[in-house]
Parts: C-alpha cells; sequence; structure tokens
C-alpha cells in the first residue's frame, strides 16, 4: 500500500499537495499537525501535515518526496487543525495560508518548539548589605540595587529594560562584584495577587454566579452588556480566578489598542495564576514563547490580540472577548477572519462558556442575543460611586469658531480646568490639515498614488498620504502658479494641540495619536504624564477613545461627530453611536461628576436622541430595524470580491468574468457590481469590487464552493490581485 502526506502549504492557491514519504520512514509515527519541510517548486517550503493518506491524484511522476519532518508532538492539536480547516472552507482562503497564519512567525521559520528558561536577577547575600551610601557616583547601579532590594523574587531582563536604560553592562559590573546572581525558569511567573477586590454589586454578582453556576454545562455564549464604568473587567476577573481554579485556562481576547499597560496591570496584579501575553509588541521569540507556554498548558491566563484567538489551548475553560463590536478583531488584509465570530465557534467546538462584553454591542451580537442564541446579562450602572456623564449636543451651526472649538466648549474648559480637573478633546484625525491649498489658483495637494488629499504635518513640514504613506515636503509656493497664498484648511490633532497651547498657555497639552506614540514604551510613557496630573488637556485620536481610566476627566469634547451621519457605509451610523457612549465613558470615572460636549451641525439628527440619555439599547433598536427593512447584515449576509491592479480596466475585466462565473453556479444571492472602490486608486492601483448579498450564510458557502476554483484559474485572474472578504466590515 503507498503512503501519501497531503499538506497544507503556505502559497496562494486553494488546494492541499501530496508528497512521498521515504523508504524505510515511520509515516505512521508522524500525527497529522506537525511541520513538514517540503520541495516546492524550486522553493523549500515548511507546511502542516494534514493526513496520511494511500491514494492521490497526482501523477507518479510529478510526485516528490518530503524532506523533512520537522516535529514530534503536532504544532496544531486536533482541534485546532479541524478549527483551520474550517476557516479555509468558510472564509474561503488557502488552507496553507490559514495555518501559517494561526502560526508564530518563528515556527513558520522552522524554529524548535523549545521553552526557554526565563532569566532573572536578584541580589546575592552579599549585595543585600551593601549600603548604597558608599556608592555615591554609581547612580545606575544605586538604582539598580534599589529596584532589586524591592523584589526578592527577582526581577526579568524584559522589567529592567524598561526601567533601566543601558542595565546590562551596569549590571555586569555588580555581578562581577558578587552583589548579584541570575537564575533561569522554565516556568512563566505566578501571578501574586497585590491588591484585592472591590466589594461587588449586585449586578456584577449576578453576572458572575450566573456563568460560574453554568460552567459544568458547557458552551454558553453570555453578552455581558455594561455601560462604561460598570465594572465588566471585574467580572472578567472573577470569572477567571473561578477558571483557574477550576485548573483550566482563559483566554482573553482584547482590541488592538485595548490592551494598555493600565489593563495588563490590572490582570497582573488581581489574578492568581501564570499569564501569557500575545501582542504585535512582542518580538517573535517573546511571541513565540508565550505560545509554546499556552500550548504546554503553562499558562493559565492568555490575553492577547485577534492572532490569540488561534492560541493552542491545552486545558481550555473559557473564552472572553472584550470590546467584542470592536473592528479591530476583523482582519482586514490577507486571511480576513473576524476573531470574535471565531472565538465563538471555538467555544462551541470546545464546548465550554464564552464572555461577549461591551458597552456597546455589535448589531450582530444583539440580533443574536434577541433569537435566544446568545444569553444577554446586564450591568446597567457605574460601579463604585461614579455617574454617568451629562451628554449635550453643541449645535456649532453659524456659531464662531476658534480653530474648531466653538466657544461654549472653551467656556466649558475652562470651568473644568478651574476646577483642577482634566479635559479630554477627541478628533479623528491627525496631523495638522486635512487639506493644503491655492488660494489663488484652486490647486490642492493631492497624493500622486492615490484619490486622496495629502495631509499637511507640521512637526516635520511634510506633507503625507494617510492611505499609502507617501511623504512629501511642504511646499512653500503653489506648485502650479508660484503663488506663496497657501491655505491649510480642516484640523487635525496636531494644530489643535498647537491652538489649546496658544488659548490656554497656563495648562500643559498632551496629545496621544498614532503619531506621537510610534516608539515603543513612548505610550505608557504619556499615559502616565497624564495620570500623574502633569498634563491638564488632552488631545487625540481612537487611541485615547477606549478602555483608558482617567479618573481625573471630568469633561470630554467631541470636535467633530457628524461624518457618522451621512457616510456611503451603512455601518457608520452604528459606528458613531459606539464611539460616542466610548468616548464619553472617558469622562467623570470616579466620584467627580462627569459632562460630554459634542460638536455638531445636525444637532436635530434623530439618531443622536437615545445616546444623549446614554440609551445604547434605544439607539441600536432603530438601527436595527432600519437593517432589517433595507435588507442588510444581520439580516442578509455579505461577501465582496476585491480586485486591484495597475491598470485601470483589469479589476473590472476580472471581476464582470467573476460575475459570470458565480451567476453560473445558479444560487440564490444577489449580485451588485463590478464598481469601481469609492477610493479607486490607492498606492498606484486601481480598485474595484463585487458585492453578494445572500439570505443565510449556506448560500454563500455553496456559492464560493461551486465557483472559487474556476475564479481562482480564470485568465483574467492573473492580471490583477484579488481577494474574497466573507462578513466584510468595510465596504468602501
Ligand atoms: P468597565 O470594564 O465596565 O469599563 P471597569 O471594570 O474598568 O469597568 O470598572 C471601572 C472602575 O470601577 C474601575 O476603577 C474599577 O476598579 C471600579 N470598580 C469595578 N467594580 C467596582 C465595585 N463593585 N465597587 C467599586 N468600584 C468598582
Ligand atoms: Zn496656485
Ligand atoms: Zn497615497
Amino acid at each position: 500500500m503507498n503512503t501519501y502526506f497531503r499538506i497544507a502549504i503556505p502559497t496562494p492557491l486553494r488546494r492541499h499537495f501530496d508528497y512521498l514519504v521515504p523508504i524505510n520512514f515511520h509515516a505512521k509515527s508522524s500525527l497529522p499537525g506537525v511541520r513538514i519541510k517540503v520541495p516546492f517548486g524550486r522553493q523549500t517550503l515548511i507546511g502542516i501535515l494534514l493526513e496520511v493518506v494511500h491514494e492521490t491524484d497526482v501523477p507518479a511522476q510529478k510526485l516528490k518526496p518530503i524532506i523533512e519532518v520537522l516535529d514530534e508532538q503536532p504544532v496544531f492539536d486536533r482541534e485546532l487543525l479541524q478549527l483551520l480547516r474550517w476557516c479555509s472552507l468558510y472564509y474561503h482562503h488557502p488552507i496553507g495560508e490559514v495555518m501559517q497564519n494561526a502560526l508564530p512567525v518563528k515556527l513558520r521559520q522552522g524554529a524548535a518548539t523549545h521553552i526557554k528558561g526565563i532569566r532573572r536577577w536578584q541580589l546575592t547575600s552579599e549585595g543585600k548589605q551593601v549600603d548604597t551610601q558608599d556608592l555615591k557616583r554609581a547612580a545606575k547601579q544605586i538604582a539598580l540595587i534599589n529596584d532589586l532590594k524591592q523584589s526578592p523574587s527577582g526581577l526579568l531582563d524584559s522589567q529592567l529594560t524598561e526601567q533601566h536604560i543601558g542595565w546590562r553592562p551596569v549590571m555586569k559590573r555588580l555581578q562581577e562584584k558578587g552583589w548579584v546572581k541570575s537564575f533561569e525558569e522554565n516556568a512563566l511567573p505566578v501571578a501574586k495577587p497585590i491588591s484585592s477586590a472591590p466589594t461587588l454589586n449586585a449586578d456584577q454578582q449576578h453576572a458572575i454566579d450566573h456563568i460560574v453556576n453554568q460552567f459544568d454545562t458547557g458552551f454558553h455564549a453570555y453578552v455581558l452588556e455594561g455601560v462604561t464604568g460598570s465594572g465588566k473587567t471585574e467580572v472578567y476577573l472573577q470569572v477567571i480566578e473561578r477558571v483557574i481554579q477550576q485548573g483550566k485556562q482563559a483566554l482573553v481576547l482584547v482590541p488592538e489598542i485595548g490592551l494598555t499597560p493600565q489593563l495588563l496591570d490590572r490582570f497582573l496584579q488581581r489574578l492568581s495564576g501564570r499569564i501569557a501575553i500575545m501582542h504585535s509588541g512582542l518580538n517573535d521569540e517573546e511571541r513565540l514563547q508565550a505560545w509554546l507556554h499556552t500550548k504546554a498548558g503553562s499558562a493559565d491566563v492568555i490575553i492577547g490580540t485577534r492572532s490569540a484567538v488561534f492560541s493552542p489551548l491545552l486545558r481550555p475553560g473559557i473564552i472572553i472577548v472584550d470590546e467584542e463590536h470592536d473592528l479591530s478583531f476583523k482582519q482586514q488584509d490577507g486571511f480576513r477572519y473576524s476573531a470574535r465570530d471565531l472565538a465563538v465557534k471555538r467555544a462551541r467546538d470546545l464546548n465550554i462558556p464564552i464572555i461577549l462584553g461591551s458597552a456597546t454591542p455589535s448589531l450582530e451580537t444583539l440580533l443574536n442575543a434577541s433569537q435566544g442564541r446568545y444569553e444577554t446579562l446586564l450591568l446597567p450602572e457605574r460601579a463604585g460611586n461614579a455617574k454617568p456623564p451629562a451628554i449635550h449636543l453643541l449645535d456649532v451651526r453659524s456659531q464662531k469658531m476658534e480653530h474648531g472649538l466653538s466657544a461654549q466648549l472653551l467656556h466649558k474648559m475652562k470651568e473644568h480646568l478651574e476646577r483642577d480637573a482634566q479635559v479630554l478633546l477627541f478628533l479623528n484625525r491627525r496631523g495638522f490639515a486635512p487639506v493644503l491649498m491655492c488660494h489663488e489658483c484652486g490647486w490642492h495637494a493631492l497624493c500622486p498614488r492615490c484619490d486622496a488629499h495629502m495631509t499637511l504635518h507640521q512637526s516635520n513640514s511634510s506633507l503625507r498620504c494617510h492611505h499609502c504613506g507617501t511623504e512629501q515636503y511642504q511646499p512653500k509656493t503653489c506648485p502650479k502658479c508660484k503663488s506663496d497664498d497657501l491655505l491649510q484648511m480642516g484640523f487635525g490633532t496636531e494644530r489643535i494641540e498647537h491652538a489649546l497651547t496658544e488659548l490656554f498657555p497656563q495648562y500643559q497639552v498632551i496629545r496621544i495619536d498614532r503619531d506621537s506614540t510610534r516608539r515603543k514604551g513612548s505610550m505608557e510613557k504619556l499615559l502616565k504624564e497624564i495620570n500623574n496630573g502633569k498634563r491638564q488637556i488632552l488631545i487625540g485620536t481612537q487611541m485615547l477613545a477606549k478602555g483608558h481610566h482617567f479618573p481625573n476627566v471630568t469633561l470630554v469634547g467631541m470636535l467633530n461627530a457628524d461624518h457618522g451621519l451621512y457616510s456611503s457605509d451603512f455601518r457608520a451610523s452604528e459606528r458613531m453611536g459606539q464611539l460616542i457612549l466610548q468616548v464619553a465613558g472617558r469622562a467623570g470615572r470616579e466620584e467627580k461628576e462627569g459632562e460630554v460636549l459634542i460638536q455638531t451641525h445636525h444637532a436635530d439628527h434623530p439618531l443622536f436622541k437615545p445616546l444623549l440619555e446614554h440609551d445604547y439599547p434605544g439607539f441600536a433598536k432603530a438601527l436595527i430595524e432600519e437593517r432589517q427593512q433595507t435588507e442588510l447584515p444581520p439580516f442578509t449576509h455579505l461577501a465582496l470580491l476585491r480586485a486591484e491592479a495597475v491598470e485601470q480596466q483589469q479589476p473590472i475585466i476580472f471581476l464582470e468574468q467573476a460575475r459570470l462565473i458565480l451567476e453560473s453556479a445558479k444560487q440564490d444571492v444577489m449580485l451588485m457590481g463590478p464598481f469601481p472602490a469609492l477610493m479607486e486608486r490607492r498606492a498606484g492601483r486601481y480598485r474595484a469590487q463585487l458585492l453578494i448579498q445572500a439570505n443565510s450564510r449556506k448560500q454563500l458557502q455553496s456559492l464560493f464552493s461551486l465557483s472559487i476554483t474556476q475564479i481562482e484559474n480564470h485568465k483574467t485572474a492573473k492580471k490583477v490581485r484579488w481577494s474574497i472578504d466573507i462578513d466584510p466590515l468595510d465596504l468602501l
């Protein structure tokens, strides 16, 4: 009997590949899920063994032998392997890329699955005796010794790097003097709770009891719908504590910018287990180690962003998705999965509970709850003594504005600042001015590669395209007519920061956006300056809107909320409401009462009304009804076929062919397009799309199962870059 390895190989081809197993090779001992090195064309690639089979369609002369099996134990266990195969079918993405995506980079490259020791530094008994007075001139040595004195269980390299710049040579000197020693451990440090739980309120207690009491009943999806500051995190913490006590693992997914040092500290200070963290800030080795600990079961809690949904779990106990409505759970390129949706699927497969937490759940989740698939647990009030902030609209129509700030807002800011409170302003646009225009001839600074304006960044006198990253010098005169009368139009965070510094010279302004936090560790530094009161006025984008706890902020101003009201994206109003309540959630989180002011040109728009009353359910209900009437998600299901090419016609030509193929599959779906994308040209490529709408996921599924290979093999497909997006969140 012949034996072949069926392997998932990281290529854009939607299929698996069969290989010969060398003679004398114990094929039986190779389990599905191990990594295998194979020849592929002229390259050597690393794939994942899917199955050992005894028949193949590949002609004998084309079959090649594998090169090497890299693992004794599979890197993906059965459950993960099955999940990933399901993903490939559901998202119609090549199986090899799906598998690759779920592996830490180092394992993709062939690294060994070896857990490394973690080094810690401690004072020796001699070191403990050292009188730092005698070291007057060695400030760095003193600082290290003092810090080590505070940490009898030792400090990790990573902790030292955070606190002491250039600590390594200093430590070496201390080691030479015999004052410090290092040792390595193979285990993650066990967190010991250092702060205690607050007394729970009745709603929190009910939510926790309810979840814990049903632990043994297997899969159960809870929507923890709690207004901002209602203590959802507290509920997670206590539920996780019980999961750890049962000897199981908790997987916690948080949005990309939600994984703040503040949140981490809270978990570290309160939980009594071993915590692994997975996010984009880690280097490849750190990521690999966190992954290995998770797989080995030597991590009790795994906290991570989107891709952590693929964490290997040895003793799965619960999955928690915090801020489940957040867009960052959707991968927006390559393998476009929704980590939130997959988390629910995974919990079901694993037969464990899942909590979807949010102050502003997505309409998808709300519909699932109202149809009885998920169970809702409400936290309707803020925890402790904090009260919800009053939200008011500032009708700025025909008002005099100073740098985008209305007189009323400036007046209120003054009031709050004089009471020694902090003020937070929110504007979802970074840079100085979004448009640079010539007053003489009307020239606009446009990106040479995109259908978009260049944003003026004053800090380094540049024009930058926020879509493709193209950067140019800021022109002094109009490139067209040489006039020097160039208008800087509109406002970005950088410009507001300048204006505030002039308007409020006696206060310190701080700006938080992608530009000001680019350097590693800078976000932490800025947050520290906010929380120790050094800065009184905060201006920022999305990054400042979510998850943070600023106890002294009592006034929040939204400089422009109107974008969501009249966008061509049908989800824009849902997002606007979520954003307003999230931003509002930053105000008055402790005893001091908070206030939120929203500048708008559409103060009488009906969608604002429920938001002003913190009535997210009412707001969502209106949107859900509208979606039902207009037959949009979550009542129907979408897929988007995207294509792009340097030649303008190619994407449309390809999508027209794709449309014909899809039509011939004769499924009951609606096809719309192809249309050019709203921003047709981006990064030098023309883009177009074809939208497919169906009444059920099944219909979409069978449509593409019937046609994807034909689309992939069509000759026009070779002239474009194309992709398929199932359940797209971004239609533009
Ligand atoms: P959410 O995650 O819903 O925004 P958090 O869990 O961050 O809310 O809680 C908001 C604040 O209230 C935090 O400072 C938290 O420590 C505090 N808190 C939570 N529960 C209680 C409680 N029962 N009593 C007092 N304070 C609480
Ligand atoms: Zn000009
Ligand atoms: Zn561009």
